[in-house]
């Protein structure tokens, strides 16, 4: 059976220890994953402080000519790695698509490194002397990630690093590794040098020895919350940097006046797309009035009935499974959880037979109608195919239920009103906010970010924010004094 490798110092390195990658859709394994120990994730490491010299040097416009190449084989590459992304995630290939063009459109401002890493100056800042500042790179970076958006969620972060003059390591999702490998490897095919980009694969070992290992200055984690918060915890103790991004619960807010149809058609995609496997999906609607929920649910369970559901390379489908057995079973027991806490289950994916892939992981769509905030349904993410309605009697109640809530990665209002919008966009606590935009993940141009236990750490992930977490500045004062001038002891603060 293919055994993928670990990519070290621009190597294929092989392991006898090694984990096996399921299809979701088939249930059968695809390949091994090598399993990185603590000795090998140290290889890599020292792969990538041994380039770091070179890579620092080189200068940015050069790194930018590596990624326009990179751009260019990811695009040529692309139906290869959709295919390696539906295969062991489970989703649509179209919708892996479009992550993996999320995921070049960082890659483009990566391009643009030379006038991001541009610094500041000032000259004359006192007699003779000028001053400025530059952003110089860290070192090692380490990049850990999740098994939701193989090929995205890792673009976020090497193409930024890399350059702005660091070198990296990255820990893929052992769920889903390929895709992640695949890309890596387009990196080195763009004329890469040698050990500025490193794969390693594994779990728990390989992470805690990226931690400690003291040539690592940054992590940038996504993943769980409770990992994000332990991983954030140990790395700052460690005195790294550290940016680590954590599980959800997004709300979409429903006013009485919104446009009900746009509303239900988005909804569907944001709840039921990936199987609601995304950090962003909605998994709460909260319908301000009765009226409102009652039509939005008659609305929903219609076409709930409708979804298409399949084998994630099956086209034109609207989700595939969940992304292995242990995570179907989790979603299950909330299904039953919520049924047992009295919520209406009014659409029930249990049980759903796709024919020739009876051996996969499917849960179709489920409704929950009447939830109420104390049920576990309500305050836990679930991560799978399940949209719970809340109902509240105002935007303030609506409002006062997501400021509550431990997590704030993504939310939107439906409305027609301007104030209720401009009201919600200033007071919400969610750190990613949509006015009729259910998905509202900011262009690479702009940084992703969620706000209170959705992400440990002060800087988002890409875009702007990704030039200063991957880079510290330096301010450098210089004076060159004319030969015939006399330099004087002076003892006071210069002024
Ligand atoms: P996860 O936390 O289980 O795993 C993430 C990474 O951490 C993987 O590489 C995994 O190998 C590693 N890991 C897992 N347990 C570990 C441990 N105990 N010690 C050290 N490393 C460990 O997350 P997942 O199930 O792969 O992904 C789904 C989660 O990620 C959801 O909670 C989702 O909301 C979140 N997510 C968040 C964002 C965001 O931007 N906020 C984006 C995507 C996914």
């Amino acid at each position: 059976m293919e055994q993928l490798s670990h990519l070290i110092n621009g190597e294929a390195v092989g392991s006898e220890r090694t984990l096996p990658v399921t299809n979701p859709s088939t249930g059968a394994v695809a390949r091994q994953v090598a399993d990185a120990d603590a000795a090998t994730t140290r290889q890599a490491v020292a792969a990538a402080q041994a380039a770091f010299p070179a890579w620092r040097d080189t200068p940015p416009a050069k790194r930018a000519q590596v990624m326009y190449r990179f751009k260019q084989l990811l695009e040529t590459n692309a139906e290869r790695i959709v295919q390696l992304v539906s295969e062991e995630h489970g989703k649509t290939v179209e919708d892996a698509m479009g992550e993996l063009k999320r995921g070049i459109e960082n890659v483009e401002y990566a391009c643009g490194v030379p006038e991001l890493l541009k610094g500041e100056y000032s000259h004359n800042t006192g007699p003779g002397i000028d001053a400025w500042s530059n952003h110089q790179p860290l070192g090692v970076v380490a990049g850990i990630t999740p098994f939701n958006f193989p090929a995205m969620v890792p673009l976020w972060m090497y193409p930024m690093a890399i350059a702005c003059g660091n070198t990296f390591v990255l820990k893929p999702s052992e769920k889903d590794p390929a895709a992640a490998m695949a890309v890596a490897e387009l990196l080195m095919e763009a004329g890469l040098p040698k050990g500025v980009m490193n794969v390693v694969h594994g779990g728990r070992e390989a992470v805690e020895t990226l931690l400690e290992a003291p040539e690592v200055k940054a992590i940038s984690f996504v993943g769980s919350t409770p990992v994000a918060e332990a991983i954030y915890a140990r790395g700052c103790a460690n005195g790294k940097r550290v940016q680590a991004l954590g599980g959800a619960k997004n709300h979409a807010v429903v006013l009485p006046d919104a446009d009900l149809d746009n509303a239900a058609n988005t909804l569907m995609g944001a709840a039921y797309g990936s199987a609601g496997e995304r950090c962003m999906a909605i998994s709460v609607a909260v319908c301000v009035g009765d009226s409102t929920a009652n039509r939005l649910v008659e609305s929903l369970k219609g076409k709930i009935d409708e979804l298409k559901i399949g084998a994630g390379n099956t086209k034109g489908l609207d989700m595939g499974p969940l992304v292995t057995a242990e995570h179907r079973d989790k979603v299950l027991g909330y299904i039953e959880d919520g049924v047992a806490a009295g919520a209406s289950l009014v659409a029930d994916g249990r049980g759903l037979k796709v024919p020739g892939f009876e051996d996969g992981y499917f849960v179709g769509g489920c409704l929950f109608d009447h939830v109420t905030p104390q049920m576990r349904i309500y305050q836990e993410e679930i991560f799978g195919p399940v949209l719970c309605v809340v109902r509240v009697n105002s935007l303030d109640d609506a409002m006062q239920l997501i400021n509550d809530h431990e997590y704030g990665n993504g939310t939107c209002l439906f409305t027609r009103d301007g104030e209720a919008a401009r009201r919600f966009t200033d007071g919400i606590e969610v750190g990613m906010v949509g006015v009729n935009v259910p998905l509202p993940v900011p262009v690479a141009y702009h940084s992703f970010g969620g706000w209170k236990r959705s992400l440990f750490g002060d800087l988002h992930a890409y875009g702007p924010d990704a030039v200063r977490f991957y880079t510290r500045r330096k301010a450098v004062s210089q004076r060159w004094p004319s030969s015939y001038e006399t330099t004087q002891a002076e003892f006071n603060f210069p002024s």
